[in-house]
């Protein structure tokens, strides 16, 4: 079957990609290997930035809970922060469970005019270094354009060579619902101190992020650049946290057994001719904060524009632009990650980010990528030195990893 376009995965990226693609007039078909309603582990959290790329998709967002910003806990410290007012992003952000999120994107790809398949698992056709269509079991269906929208990297990746790069960062995390009374509450909650059973700090973040639907999702999630990561067993960091909150929140039993996945920050090759890659394929995952939702939403929509402008030309633009947008900003984030990897730099790190408010206000700026190194104002003169000083940094950072 011919088609203009293609796109292996249903997650928000290739959703965004295949609603983009339809609007525009273009024929095509998305394939994803579960079944309609599957539901992706996540946080669920979209933050004002994400929120922005939903408005440009035109995507109603009503039905989401709205957050208004986030509860930033170290140690005994805690700040009640509100999203930061730019110009650029809209000031509230929103908790959608993904089972809900990812189906109502489908609904508006298929009311769209895309062709979405469920239960396709679909691969590359290849004629040499070319990628002429996908084949999902015997059949093969070919375009002059494939869009790899497949998530955390697997066999259509490898076989594309867009795998993870293995000397960068890359995230895990577990997620559970749970009952509580405060599911309405309008902030996310983020503890920045969480330590392992044996007590060795953990740069990541274990979170609260109420859905507003009687229940709220708690996770935690760990970087790689952890000493001892391949030990970390996520089910009991999950537990230590859960036992934290508990009172605070009078958090309920699990609804279902907790579950775990990957955060992948890197990709050793994000375009060939005839396809790109975007979202979590591309490697698309902010190492500051685990938010992938985004990046996701918005390279799916640059690739497909791309496209539009000049097929012969989609492969190579997108990869440029998509890197100016955020190549950057993800590098500065693993370069970063490297450094809270080393629990003697993580705790007096911590102790300066939320010291004060006005340090947890850029600290959150920051960590969200709601700035950029233009932007005038305290957030875009740190980010702008935090730029300087890991690039010099990087070397010896990637030297001492605390990594064991
Ligand atoms: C525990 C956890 C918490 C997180 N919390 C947050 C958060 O709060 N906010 C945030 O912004 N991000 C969060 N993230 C990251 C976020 O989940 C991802 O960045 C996001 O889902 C990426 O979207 P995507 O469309 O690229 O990939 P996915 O959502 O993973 O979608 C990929 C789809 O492709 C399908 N697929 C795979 N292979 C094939 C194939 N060969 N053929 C057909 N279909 C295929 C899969 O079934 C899947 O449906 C979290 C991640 C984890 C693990």
């Amino acid at each position: 079957m011919q088609r203009d376009l293609l796109i292996i995965g249903g997650g928000p990226a290739g959703s965004a990609a295949a609603i983009t693609a339809a609007r525009a007039g273009l024929k095509v078909t998305l394939f994803e290997k579960a079944p309609y309603g599957r539901d992706k582990v996540c946080g669920d959290g979209l933050t004002p930035r994400a929120i922005g790329a939903l408005d440009e998709l035109r995507i109603d967002h009503s039905a989401a809970h709205r957050i208004d910003g986030l509860r930033m806990i170290a140690g005994k410290k805690e700040r009640e922060l509100l999203w930061p007012v730019t110009s650029r992003f809209p000031s509230h952000g929103a908790v959608w469970p993904r089972q809900r999120f990812d189906n109502h994107l489908l609904d508006v790809a298929i009311a769209s005019g895309a062709d979405v398949r469920f239960d396709s698992e679909a691969l590359p056709e290849m004629e040499g270094e070319r990628v002429v269509g996908v084949r999902v079991a015997n059949d093969v269906y070919r375009a002059p354009f494939t869009i790899l929208a497949a998530g955390a990297q697997g066999m259509a990746a490898k076989m594309l060579g867009a795998e993870r790069d293995p000397n960068e960062t890359f995230g895990l995390a577990i997620r559970a619902y749970a009952p509580t009374p405060r599911h309405a509450e309008r902030h996310l909650e983020a503890c920045l101190s969480l330590s392992d059973e044996h007590g060795t700090a953990v740069p990541g973040y274990g979170w609260m992020f109420p859905a507003g639907d009687g229940t709220v999702n708690i996770g935690v999630g760990a970087l790689s650049t952890m000493k001892g990561f391949k030990k970390l067993n996520l089910n009991k960091l999950l537990d230590q946290y859960a036992a934290i909150v508990k009172d605070s929140w009078s958090l309920g039993d699990y609804i279902e057994k907790p579950r775990a996945w990957r955060l992948p920050m890197s990709c050793m090759r994000r375009h060939g001719e005839g396809w790109v890659a975007i979202g979590d394929a591309a490697g698309f995952v902010n190492p500051m904060n685990g938010e992938g939702i985004d990046y996701g939403l918005e390279s799916g929509m640059l690739a497909v524009q791309c496209y539009l402008e000049d097929p012969a030309s989609a492969a190579v633009e997108y990869d440029k632009q998509v890197g100016e947008r955020f190549d950057a900003f993800l590098r500065t984030g693993r370069r970063f990650s490297f450094i809270i990897g080393h629990p003697w730099l993580l705790k007096p790190g911590l102790r300066i980010a939320v010291g004060t408010q006005t340090a947890a206000d850029i600290t959150l700026s920051v960590m969200g990528n709601l700035i950029d190194s233009n932007t005038p104002g305290a957030a875009g003169r740190v980010m702008k030195i935090a730029d300087t000083t890991l690039r010099i940094a990087d070397p010896l950072l990637r030297r001492t990893r605390a990594r064991a």
